[in-house]
């Protein structure tokens, strides 16, 4: 099968398919044929499901042969992060733990995307649990950055990111806690958005913190994110956090016009020394041409950013030590024989958990410990309040927060794996959004003149107005005019 189809696109696969110049099955096979020439160098795949999906692909050619209707997402290629089920596949969580697990459901959104006709072509790497900045905790590989492959992709849901910026998928899914869509969609130059919290089921979704989990897509351009999202959203009654109240307007998103929206800039957010001065002035400029095309932007202050960071290593690891707690050997994967009950979970759980898993859980366990809880979980959740208070407020003044997604573009592999505190300021601008609930959308924005790595813009709204923030995003993606990859 030759490789002349473009992929790239919703629009692109709509058109293919219904002028007839492409099968669902031909562009899973260009996507199945890079795959297998570029992902030994990127690795962003754990699983790739191409029996699985050459059927679903083959089915679908099938009824639009007999000119049957077809779904919204009909042939579109889509690669799914590993901490999401999809019933008779593995799902690794990228742990040992899960060692041989094969999931026995669907999770709602994989349900969703191929009740619209999606074609599912594999899991994608992700750090342990979700928990890292770069994908190399990963217990099988590091993925790399496909825009140079000695820097990591970002994490936590870099498999997912890398997958879309290759193209080696049309979209993908992620899983954002405290930024593990929209940092590495920044390091990997792709659109990644985090959703309202409450707006997208997690329903077979493996948990890590569950009052901050999102799902939520990668896409190499707004309207492919937000296509995808409107078909993400909507109650779910087996996510007891899952909201009632739709996104509407997401499927043919209407931009929203920039000329008189009201534009906060966080003081916190740009402090000199702190951030890369190539991410500062491609976002500044980013910043000056959304002002030039009309809107009034204006300096606000979020005080309480400074205790985001650790504010979630209280509340994320306490919630991962409670959710992590099924993984004894009993029920799921690994399982290893120790002489009576409580010695094979301890065995189990030292030899499947990883180091930076094992450092959550014992960081959390500690947060929880009676004596300490309203010292510190008590504490975090107070700030926590605050956080979201700070937003609520600017968003009383202004339409659209603006910001950069991370301080620096992709870092070396390697360059961080020994010193937890740097991996963990890689989301000090991410953070307070998923504390907050709000939704936020990663979009590039341009290229770092020294390493020609992409660079991130942060896009933050209030609550459930994801749908104006993306016709925001995408009126600005027009201004930007960012090149993808291509490769
Ligand atoms: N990097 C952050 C962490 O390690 C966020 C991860 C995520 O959003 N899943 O916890």
């Amino acid at each position: 099968m030759t490789e002349n189809h473009n992929t790239n696109t919703i629009a692109a696969i709509r058109l293919a398919l219904s002028g007839g110049s492409a099968t669902a099955s031909s562009i899973l096979e260009s996507c199945l044929n890079r795959i297998d020439r570029l992902d030994s160098g990127i690795k962003s795949f754990i699983t790739v499901a191409r029996d699985r999906a050459r059927d679903r692909a083959r089915a679908l050619d099938d009824k639009i042969k007999k000119g049957a209707a077809t779904g919204k997402l009909a042939g579109v290629v889509v690669a799914v992060k590993d901490n999401i089920n999809i019933s008779g596949l593995p799902t690794t969580c990228g742990s040992r733990i899960l060692n041989k697990y094969i999931s026995p459901y669907d999770a709602a959104v994989v349900q969703k995307l191929e009740r619209e006709d999606a074609i599912i072509i594999g899991k994608t790497n992700l750090d342990e649990f979700a928990m890292g900045s770069s994908t190399e905790n990963s217990s099988f590989f590091p993925t790399k950055n496909p825009w140079n492959t000695q820097h990591v992709p970002g994490g936590s849901s870099g498999g997912s990111a890398a997958a879309v910026a290759a193209n080696l998928a049309c979209v993908s899914l992620g899983s954002d806690t405290g930024g593990s869509i929209r940092q590495p969609a920044a390091f990997c130059g792709v659109v990644g958005v985090k959703p309202t919290y409450g707006s997208v089921s997690r329903y077979g979704l493996v948990a890590f913190a569950s009052s901050l989990d999102q799902i939520g897509p990668f896409a190499r351009n707004v309207d492919d994110a937000a296509a995808v999202l409107s078909v993400l959203s909507g109650r779910d009654t087996r996510d007891s956090t899952s909201s009632p109240r739709s996104l509407d307007g997401l499927e043919d998103l209407s931009r929203v016009p920039i000329k008189g929206l009201r534009i906060g800039l966080p003081e916190e957010y740009f402090i000199e020394g702190a951030m890369a001065p190539e991410v500062a002035s491609a976002v500044e400029k980013t910043v000056s041409t959304i002002e030039r095309a009309g809107a009034h932007v204006k300096k606000i202050s979020l005080p309480r950013t400074q205790y985001g960071v650790a504010t979630y290593y209280i509340i994320a690891p306490s919630e991962a030590s409670s959710n992590l707690a099924r993984f004894d050997g009993v029920k799921y994967g690994l399982s290893s024989s120790g002489s009576g009950l409580i010695d094979s979970y301890k065995e189990t759980r030292e030899a499947g958990f990883g180091p930076e898993v094992k450092r959550r859980i014992m960081l959390g366990t500690y947060a929880l410990s009676s004596g300490y809880y309203d010292a510190y979980y008590l504490a975090a959740q107070k700030v926590r309040a605050l956080v979201a208070e700070d937003f609520r407020r600017a968003f009383q003044e202004v339409d659209f927060i603006v910001s950069p997604v991370t301080t620096t573009t992709a870092f070396k592999i390697g360059e961080r794996i020994s010193d937890p505190l740097s991996m963990y300021l890689a989301d000090i601008f991410t953070i307070p959004v998923n504390l907050a609930g709000i939704p936020a959308v990663s979009l590039p924005c341009g290229l770092a003149d020294s390493s020609g790595l992409p660079v991130g813009l942060q896009i933050m709204a209030t609550h459930f107005d994801d749908v104006r923030m993306l016709g925001f995003a995408k009126s600005v993606e027009d201004l930007v005019q960012f090149k993808p990859l291509e490769i």
